[in-house]
């Protein structure tokens, strides 16, 4: 079997689900499960109803919820069965009904709680996956509809849940197999869950791509396939170098390194499952199905260009600490990074020398309050407003005099916390933020004067 992931763009609207459905047809004998992301930007919207809601606005909530509402009845009426029209309008009118409520009483409570936020946000996917099963039987395809809370188990941090795998990939092959056997499409949501005594969670923004992967791991899939709306990985942003290429092949190490680093492609969980189990991933353009993709795999080939490609990071904050009592001392990084951790802030990148350590942030909503405690061990700066860029590739590893290279081509940049080590197939640095185009730019030059076929799509 396999796993198709649509993103939100490719179920926008009627024009896109029926794309998928064609997609899907396509591949109908391999077994897909399908996860879709919720109608174009359905979660944004329901999370500014929740917001309006709590801001006492709640006929602004309501009315905003009516124009969502519209949009996905109108849509199943394009696509479903004739005769399914009206339950359908029912019970998409029954899951209204219950935001209704909720608005209601968060506008009661005057906040939105993070489990509030999941009750909301959870519809888009519940509801995108209602419509898409009904245009699959619409087209002759025997689409049947999932609840995936189910089978998808998590702890109670609500909008960043955790799976609890053990508990999950039984359920989720209990799930799907029945069906499957008999030749039906299942069709569920990416991005929800459940605790364990039911209540709804999601497990972060974007999280979709990782539910797609749990579900094929959990499953044995084939191949994991993750359909959005650009060609795959690109060797950058075609924004900033339009002479960019798409790479045909990369490895699971290449390719998570890139998604946390920025790429935007994939959420960055997402290959985690996949990896355990040694299952391709494939990125895929749902607007150009014709279109090859990346292809995700354990070992790529080593290309003849430099590098694989180069992804990059805007609104990086640099958190500096100097303390003479960091000399010579032991326990003082520890005690630095007890700090983020207590307040829940991951660090990207750490520089550090004998009296000073430098660590790079991306989430900065516990800023102030870090900063305040970091107080206690030394003199403490900022720098806000800095690009990470990052550099991946295997030959990394194998090229001497690379770095320099890399680094050559942006003699005059002014670069910061190099790191190249941690993981041997990443040259990381820092660049002030109105710098990075420039210095991406100078890099893909450097990096991609040669391009070999087996890796990089050379037109299309
Ligand atoms: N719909 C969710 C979001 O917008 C999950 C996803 O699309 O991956 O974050
Ligand atoms: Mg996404």
């Amino acid at each position: 079997m396999i796993v198709m992931k649509f993103g939100g763009t490719s179920v926008e609207d009627a024009t896109a689900i029926r794309r998928l459905t064609a997609i899907v047809r396509n591949q109908i004998d391999r077994q897909p499960v399908v996860a879709v992301s919720a109608m174009g930007k359905t979660t944004n919207g329901l999370l500014e109803c929740a917001r309006l809601a709590a801001e006492d606005n709640l006929t602004e909530a309501l009315r905003k919820l009516e124009s969502i509402a519209l949009h996905h009845h109108n849509t199943v009426s394009q696509l479903a069965p004739a005769d399914e029209v009206e339950s359908l309008k029912m019970a998409l009118e029954e899951r209204f009904d219950g935001i209704r409520n909720a608005l209601h009483e968060i506008a009661e409570i005057g906040e939105v709680s993070s489990e509030y936020s999941d009750t909301i946000s959870a519809n888009g996917e519940l509801l995108s996956s209602t419509v898409v099963a009904a245009a699959f039987r619409g087209d002759g395809i025997d689409g049947r509809w999932f609840d995936i809370r189910q089978a998808m188990k998590t702890n109670a941090e609500f909008t960043r849940a955790a799976v609890d795998f053990t508990a999950t990939d039984p359920l989720l092959k209990d799930l799907f197999a029945p069906a499957l056997a008999e030749g039906g499409v299942p069709v569920t949501q990416g991005f929800i869950g459940s605790t364990g005594e039911g209540r709804t969670t999601t497990i972060g923004r974007g999280g979709s791509d990782y539910s797609a992967a749990i579900i094929g791991a959990a499953l044995d899939a084939e191949e994991i396939q993750i359909w959005t709306d650009v060609d795959g990985i690109m060797t950058t942003d075609p924004g900033i170098v339009p002479e960019s290429a798409k790479v045909r092949i990369i490895s699971f190490a290449e390719a998570s390194e890139l998604a946390y680093f920025g790429a935007r492609v994939l959420h960055p969980s997402t290959l985690l499952p996949a990896m355990k189990n040694d299952i391709p991933v494939r990125v895929c353009n749902s607007r150009r199905h014709e279109v090859e993709g990346t292809a995700i795999v354990r070992t790529a080939p080593q290309s003849r260009a430099l590098a694989k490609a180069i992804a990059f990071k805007r609104g990086i904050t640099i958190v500096n600490v100097a303390s003479d009592r960091m000399l010579m001392a032991y326990g003082f990084l520890a005690k630095i990074f007890e700090v983020f951790a207590r307040h829940e802030t991951p660090v990207d990148m750490v520089a550090t020398s004998e009296v000073s350590v430098s660590m790079t942030l991306d989430d900065t909503r516990n800023l102030e309050a870090i900063l305040t405690d970091l107080r206690a061990f030394g003199e403490v700066k900022v720098e806000t407003d800095q690009a990470l860029i990052c550099v991946v590739g295997d030959r990394l590893k194998y090229t001497p005099g690379l770095a320099a290279k890399i680094f050559s081509g942006l003699s005059d940049i002014n670069v910061s916390m190099i790191s190249h080590g941690a993981s041997a197939i990443n040259v990381s640095f820092i660049v002030d933020g109105d710098e990075v185009e420039r210095a991406v730019r100078a890099l893909h030059q450097t990096l991609f004067e040669v391009l070999d076929e087996e890796t990089f799509a050379l037109a299309n």
